[in-house]
């Protein structure tokens, strides 16, 4: 099972790390994909997956919600880090990285677009992407998305990039919206949203193929039943492996075999 969004850096896991994570690899969790969302993840992210290199695994990017008046300077010391971080990279492993624990980045993200709260930067949100995009293209590396309230700008952007291949991060849209992603190669990030209640996600599902799917917890975030509200962990994932195996009416360790060879083959995981 992998996690392919988990916010491992936030301090509410500061404490009891390495037993928090010896917990999530006894629970069946091989590895944890930690995203970026500003220009303090530079440090926060990779310090963290630096310590655990065979288990954690860092994104860098500029989440939408952090792309405020300072956004160009924001996406410069990222635009550094990103390429001081391929460039330290054996120069044989790129674009086809080989075996965990040597990828310096497993993806740009998370970067995005998201309207809900506050729209004031929606054009700079706009080219944040654009930009951000275009590093993905330049080193070959698949995108984490996250969009809310912004699927048709989102996909519409996404589309200027047909060579980048990623996720749409904790994925809560439309069937169509779902049908589309998936025409377009992408996955579809399914958490802990799926197992609330009044949720219409696992309806949005039927139709869409398994193969598409990869499994993420959002962590510390979007812990799913019986946790809801809870700082959630990865070895919950399990819930949301049972509630789709009731969508695709198949055992939950069916789920774990597809979604966690589907993670593998987008972000080049060996293992
Ligand atoms: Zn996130």
């Amino acid at each position: 099972m992998i996690d392919t969004h988990c916010h491992i850096d936030d301090p509410q896991y500061a404490e009891g790390l390495d037993a928090f994570l010896a917990e999530q690899r006894q629970g069946g969790v091989d590895a944890i994909l930690v995203p970026g969302v500003d220009k303090t993840s530079v440090k926060d992210v990779l310090e963290v997956c630096d310590r655990y290199p065979d288990y954690l695994f860092p994104a860098l990017g500029l989440h939408p919600e952090n792309v405020k008046e300072d956004w160009q300077e924001q996406l410069q010391v990222l635009k550094a880090a990103v390429d001081t971080r391929m460039c330290s990279a054996p120069l044989n492993s790129l674009p086809f990285r080989e075996g965990m624990g040597v990828d310096p980045l497993i993806a740009i993200g998370e970067i995005g677009l998201d309207y809900h709260w506050d729209v004031t930067f929606k054009e700079q949100q706009q080219e944040a992407l654009r930009e951000q995009m275009r590093w993905a293209e330049q080193w070959h590396l698949p995108v984490m998305i996250h969009s809310r309230d912004a699927a048709e700008d989102t996909l519409k952007i996404l589309r200027e990039f047909p060579t980048v291949k990623g996720v749409m991060h904790c994925f809560s849209g439309s069937h169509e919206v779902a049908e589309q992603v998936v025409k377009m190669g992408y996955y579809l990030g399914i958490g802990g949203v799926i197992t609330f209640k009044n949720c219409k996600l696992a309806e949005h599902l039927v139709g869409i193929p398994l193969e598409r799917l990869v499994l993420e917890t959002d962590a510390p975030y979007m812990a799913p039943v019986p946790y809801r509200g809870k700082r959630n962990e990865s070895r919950w994932m399990w819930y949301v492996a049972e509630r789709l195996a009731e969508v695709y009416n198949c055992t939950a360790e069916h789920i774990n075999e597809v979604t966690t060879a589907n993670a593998k083959s987008l972000f080049a995981i060996k293992m």
